[in-house]
């Protein structure tokens, strides 16, 4: 499937090899716009992705198609990047920055071939893309966060072209709370995903994902006959080990009789048994720890100690959960025995080690002066469907986050595109001749969206698209393609809607990108 197409080099030719440099670039990214054009719209197809180890991955979403595509060319590589800037800017949009970028190409190619020079069509195309912008926003809606039904219509748009989109009733209000929860409302204009920390757990039905208030530890409770739940739970987090010191370097102590070897034995009992008395006496009932890479952080005697003493240990803790567990717990990570001080520690109403499908987690919750962060368990019955829910409600969640950062939403289906060129076309006739011919033919280039949405949904993309474009000249801005009822309608009414900045975004990352490719007349190979 990966489009493979080699540079066209003729060397030699110096007259008409930047012409074939640009067209070739064009050509390769044009080829991978193509390829995932099918995957837009609430109709699109999804795609299965084999990598070379033979692991499968099916999805719908731009930025991981293209990620995990095998391109040689580097101008189609270009695409892949542009996808994931969308990815980082707007966290939607990934198939359609593309697809638009394809268009915009196949624009320029023709104006190319008319002999206009591509710095002109590059700065025409700049022209273009800041006065869509400036159009966007002036039909854009203002919304506040308050208003859960615009949150909620967003979350089920991005949620709707997915492989999980009959869970979206469930996972859009989940996607809405777990942003809601961790942002302050009147002061936050931007969202730090990662305090909505999202575990996957085979096992179940997507049905079974939930939202958890408190902390979800990935980890099962260690130890074999020792607690796995704990009411008012003292809570310590340890970075350091509890299990016997090993020497720096490789070297042999060498035991030469029974005495000897007892004395080892029994200072290393003694060792631990006072950290296991130590922690016992700071009042701590649940004990996190840290992974060490250099030994086990708990050793097995350790872990008989703490089962004795009613104390849960939840081992294993990854260096970099560190921070949002502390930033949850609102604790201190104790990396000494001396610092072990009841100050440092979380206090929590329940620590419960439960079943979650075919595994364990460890949830904590009733946290005192919990921290504002959230845990989102995932559940899919297998390995794929699971993959792809997580991936969906990160597209839902970085939805939301578009909505905290800029507070506006526009119709989707197709209607802000045909939008902007409609008035686009407007605009370019009070300019002068090159310029304007340049600009009608961006705006043309933007209805490639509808005219996909319509492909895609099985309807007849022409008539489709220009019933549409009349809609909107008679001043029906909301109006886009229904892909259920297979008919023009106002998408405001029938719900469907995306966050102002996925769209503007898409339209100047896209042209950003073809400018560009459009000013590169050469490829030269590197020596190293
Ligand atoms: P992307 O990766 O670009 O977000 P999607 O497959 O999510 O790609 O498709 C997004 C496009 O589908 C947007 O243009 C959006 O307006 C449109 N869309 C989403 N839901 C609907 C719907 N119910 N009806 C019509 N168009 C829709
Ligand atoms: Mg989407």
């Amino acid at each position: 499937m990966a489009p493979n197409v080699q540079p066209k080099m003729k060397a030699f030719e110096t007259k008409s090899k930047p012409a074939e440099i640009r067209s070739s670039n064009i050509e390769a990214a044009k080829a991978v716009a193509d390829a995932i054009r099918t995957s837009l719209g609430p109709r699109g197809m999804d795609k299965m992705i084999q990598s070379g180890k033979g692991d499968v991955t099916i999805t719908n979403d731009g930025a991981t198609i293209l990620k995990q595509m095998k391109l040689v060319h580097p101008a189609a590589k270009m695409l892949v990047e542009l996808s994931k800037a969308q990815d980082v800017e707007a966290g939607d949009g990934t198939t359609s920055v593309v697809v638009l970028a394809g268009s915009f190409l196949e624009a320029a190619q023709k104006l190319l071939e008319k002999g206009i020079h591509p710095t002109v069509i590059s700065e025409s195309f700049q022209k273009a893309s800041v006065k869509a912008v400036e159009i966007l926003e002036a039909m854009a809606t203002p919304m506040k966060l308050e208003d859960r039904h615009s949150l909620l219509m967003s979350a089920t748009t991005s949620l709707g072209s997915k492989v999980v989109s009959q869970h979206s009733a469930l996972l859009a209000p989940l996607a809405v709370d777990a942003v809601l929860k961790v942002i302050d409302p009147l002061k936050d204009h931007d969202v730090d995903l990662r305090d909505i920390r999202v575990i996957e757990k085979l096992g179940g039905t997507v049905d079974d994902t939930e939202l958890v208030e408190g902390l979800v530890l990935d980890q099962r409770s260690a130890g074999s006959g020792g607690p796995t739940r704990m009411e008012k739970a003292k809570i310590g987090l340890i970075q350091f080990c509890i299990s016997p010191p090993k020497t720096d370097m490789d070297n042999q102590v060498v035991v030469s009789d029974y005495n000897a070897m007892d004395r080892v034995l029994r200072e290393e009992r003694a060792y631990i048994l006072n950290v296991a008395k130590q922690v016992k006496k700071a009042g701590c009932n649940v004990l996190l720890v840290q992974k060490s890479i250099l030994r086990d952080a708990v050793s097995e005697l350790a872990l008989h100690f703490f089962d004795k003493m009613k104390i849960m240990v939840v081992k294993d803790i990854e260096r970099e959960d560190i921070e949002f567990i502390t930033k949850t717990l609102n604790c201190r990570p104790i990396a000494s025995l001396d610092h072990f001080l009841p100050e440092y520690m979380a206090s929590a109403d329940l620590v419960e080690s439960v079943p979650t499908g075919t595994s364990k987690v460890v949830k904590i919750t009733g946290i005192q002066n919990v921290g504002k962060t959230v845990s989102v368990i995932v559940r899919g019955s297998n390995k794929l469907v699971l993959e792809e829910a997580a991936r969906s409600l990160h597209d839902a969640l970085c939805v939301i986050r578009c909505l905290v950062k800029k507070r506006f939403i526009i119709a989707g289906g197709g209607a802000p595109e045909t939008e902007l060129a409609y008035q686009l076309t407007q605009y370019a006739q009070g300019l002068p001749g090159v310029e304007a011919y340049c600009l009608r033919a961006f705006a043309e280039s933007l209805e490639v969206i509808p005219m996909t949405l319509a492909e895609n949904a099985g309807l007849n993309p022409i008539a489709t698209v220009t019933d549409l474009r009349n809609k909107h000249a008679c001043g029906f801005k909301s109006s886009g393609i229904n892909v259920r009822k297979g008919a023009i309608t106002n998408m405001l009414d029938e719900g469907v809607a995306q966050p102002l900045l996925v769209t503007t975004s898409a339209i100047t990352l896209a042209s950003e990108t073809v400018r560009s490719i459009l000013k590169i007349d050469d490829i030269v190979n590197a020596l190293y």
